[in-house]
């Protein structure tokens, strides 16, 4: 399980916004957070990482404490060793798609099924700007499952998706989340992008 309560002043254009959030989410479980534009679900997605720092509260899991304001623990993300898919893909411009998994895993067999449930066993020697955006955004998927996470964050990872594709892709993560027993938080902004995901949900608004 990961437990969170903190508290972060956004500063947002229309001026400063208090972003709360309470909850605890079940090992294995998926979360679907929601919410309009600017509401701070990335900002949320990256103060559990370790990226941004809430100003108040705490951040734990069963055993150990990510974060904690008042005793000042803060573990750094390389601790964290949270997946992360950024909204940007975030990928290395002189990195072939295989390299990408290699940074992050020895498993050649991991590397394997994860280039093949991304569809991109025949891109494997291919550089991110000889990828179209789909399979970037695939990419980026596959390099946050490469460390074998128990805590997968992706922002807003379907949005370059064709639909059958998208749905190909999440029958294929929900086995990957089950074995890995990994807890995943999904960010959207559109509710509908996630319909053939089910579990819990959270609304930031
Ligand atoms: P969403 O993902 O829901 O669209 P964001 O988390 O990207 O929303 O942004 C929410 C608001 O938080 C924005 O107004 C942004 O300017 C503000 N914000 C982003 N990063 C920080 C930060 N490190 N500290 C304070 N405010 C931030």
């Amino acid at each position: 399980m990961i437990a969170v309560n903190i508290e972060k002043k956004l500063k947002a254009y229309n001026g400063l916004q208090v972003l709360r959030i309470k909850k605890d989410f079940l090992p294995g479980g998926i979360t679907r957070i929601t919410g309009p534009s600017g509401a701070g679900k990335t900002t949320f997605l990256k103060m559990i990482a370790g990226l941004i720092t809430p100003d108040s509260g705490i951040i734990k899991t069963n055993s150990i404490t990510w974060f904690d304001a008042a005793q000042k623990i803060n573990l750094s993300p390389q601790q964290r060793r949270v997946g992360f898919v950024f909204q940007d893909y975030a990928l290395f411009p002189n990195m072939t798609v295989k390299q990408h998994l290699e940074y992050a895993t020895d498993d050649a067999e991991w590397i394997n099924r994860l280039l093949h449930i991304g569809g991109l066993d025949t891109f494997a020697d291919h550089r991110p700007g000889h990828l179209s955006g789909g399979q970037q955004q695939r990419l980026a998927i596959m390099r946050a499952l490469a460390i074998k996470p128990k805590l997968l964050l992706m922002d807003e990872p379907f949005s370059a998706l064709d639909l059958k594709m998208k749905s190909a892709l999440i029958a294929d993560l929900q086995v990957l989340f089950t074995k890995l027993g990994a807890t995943t938080l999904i960010v959207s902004h559109n509710p509908q992008e996630l319909d053939g995901v089910s579990g819990d949900e959270l609304e930031i608004f």
